[in-house]
C-alpha cells in the first residue's frame, strides 16, 4: 500500500509515468502484471520481465537487417541521370517528386515519434523498438540526402518541395494536425479522449502515413529499378521499405494491444473515425499517383494505384479489426510483396544481412 502511495506520488497526476521520475529506494520490483502499454505507473528504466515479446522480437529483427545509405554503389543511377537520353521527363518528374516527398517525411515520422508518441508509450520493450525505429528515420533521411548529393539535386529545390508543391505539402499537412495535438509538452493521456487522441495519431502515422501514404512512391521508384534504371536508388528504397513495412507492423500490434488493454477507447464512433481517416488517406494517396504520373509510365499507370491503395487499405483494416472497406479490390503489383519480404531464397538483402548478424554476434570463435 505505501509502494502503491509513492508511486502515486511519484508519477504525474494523470496518465503514466515517463521514467524521469525520481528513484525510490527499495521499492517492490517490477511484475510483468504492473506492465501496461499506456497510462503505466511501473518504473519504466526496467527493460525486463517482458511483457510484449512481439516488440522484443521487432526491435532484435530490426538490428538483424542494419544497413547503411552510403554502401549502396550510385555510379550507374549518376551516369544515367546525366546521360540527357538516359531518362525520360515523366521519369525525371517521378524521382523528383519522390525524393522531394520522402527527404522530409522521415523527418515527419521521426519528430511524431521523439516528440509525441514515445513519452505516452509507457512500456519499456516498446520503447526499445521505438528507438530503433527513431534511428532507421535517420537513416532513411540520410538515404535521400545520400541520393540527392550523388545525383547533384538542387537540395534546397527538394527539401522545400513539401512547402512549394501541393502534390508534396498535401500529405504532410494532413499528417501534422494529428502530431500537433498530442505536442503539447503538458497532455497527458489517462482519459478516453486523450487516450483516443493518441490512438487517433497512431492510426494516421502507422496505419496511414507509414502504410498507405508511402506506397505509391516505393512502387514508382522500385519499379524503376525492375527496369534496370537507377538500381541504386531503388535499392535504397528497397531496403526503406522493408524498415517501413516493419514499422508499420510494430504500430499495428500497438494500436492493437491498446484496444486489448482499453477496449472502451474503441467505440462505434471511433471505428468510423479510424475508417474515414484510412478512407482519407487512399484517396490522398491517389490524387499523389495522379499528380506524379500524369500520363502511363513504367507499365503503370494512376488507375492500377487505385486498386493498389485500395486492396492495402483493406489488410490496414483487417488488422487492426475494422471491416474491409473496398471489397473485392485486387492487388495489380504483386511483385511489391516480394520486395518486402524478407524470408525469400532470393532476397536482394540476403547476403549484406547475413553480413551484419555475423558482425554483431561477436562470436569469435567462427
Ligand atoms: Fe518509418
Amino acid at each position: 500500500m505505501a509502494d502503491e502511495l509513492n508511486l502515486e506520488a511519484n508519477a504525474s497526476a494523470h496518465g503514466g509515468a515517463t521514467g524521469l521520475e525520481a528513484l525510490e529506494m527499495g521499492a517492490a520490483r517490477v511484475q510483468v502484471d504492473d506492465k501496461k502499454i499506456i497510462n503505466c505507473r511501473a518504473d519504466l528504466n526496467q527493460l525486463v520481465p517482458f511483457k510484449y515479446k512481439w516488440a522484443w522480437e521487432k526491435y532484435l529483427s530490426a538490428c538483424a537487417n542494419h544497413w547503411m545509405p552510403n554502401e549502396i554503389n550510385m555510379a550507374a543511377d549518376v551516369a544515367l541521370w546525366f546521360d540527357p537520353n538516359g531518362l525520360s521527363a515523366d521519369e525525371r518528374l517521378i524521382i523528383m517528386r519522390n525524393l522531394g516527398f520522402f527527404s522530409t517525411a522521415d523527418s515527419l515520422v521521426a519528430n511524431n515519434l521523439v516528440l509525441a508518441v514515445y513519452r505516452l508509450i509507457t512500456n519499456p520493450e516498446c520503447r526499445q523498438y521505438l528507438l530503433r525505429q527513431a534511428f532507421e528515420e535517420a537513416l532513411h533521411t540520410h538515404a535521400y540526402q545520400y541520393i540527392i548529393e550523388s545525383l547533384g539535386l538542387d537540395q534546397a529545390e527538394v527539401f522545400n518541395m513539401y512547402r512549394e508543391i501541393p502534390a508534396v505539402s498535401r500529405k504532410a499537412v494532413w499528417a501534422l494536425q494529428y502530431t500537433q495535438s498530442l505536442g503539447d509538452p503538458n497532455f497527458q493521456t489517462g482519459t478516453p479522449e486523450t487516450d483516443q487522441r493518441l490512438l487517433r495519431d497512431l492510426i494516421a502515422f502507422y496505419v496511414v502515413f507509414e502504410g498507405i501514404f508511402f506506397y505509391v512512391g516505393f512502387t514508382q521508384i522500385l519499379s524503376m529499378g525492375r527496369r534496370n534504371k537507377m538500381t541504386g536508388t531503388s535499392e535504397q528504397f528497397q531496403y526503406i521499405l522493408r524498415d517501413e513495412s516493419m514499422h508499420m507492423n510494430f504500430g499495428i500490434d500497438v494500436i492493437n494491444q491498446i484496444k486489448l488493454e482499453n477496449p472502451h477507447l474503441w467505440t462505434k464512433e471511433f471505428q468510423q473515425e479510424a475508417i474515414n481517416i484510412i478512407r482519407q488517406g487512399v484517396e490522398m494517396e491517389y490524387q499523389y499517383a495522379i499528380d506524379t504520373m500524369p500520363r502511363g509510365i513504367l507499365g503503370m499507370n494512376a488507375s492500377m494505384f487505385k486498386d493498389y491503395l485500395q486492396f492495402i487499405a483493406n489488410r490496414r483494416c483487417a488488422q487492426i479489426g475494422l471491416q474491409e472497406q473496398y471489397p473485392g479490390a485486387e492487388n495489380p503489383f504483386p511483385w511489391m510483396s516480394e520486395m518486402m519480404d524478407l524470408k525469400k531464397e532470393k532476397n536482394f538483402f540476403e547476403t549484406r544481412v547475413i553480413e551484419y548478424q555475423a558482425g554483431g554476434t561477436l562470436n569469435w570463435d567462427e
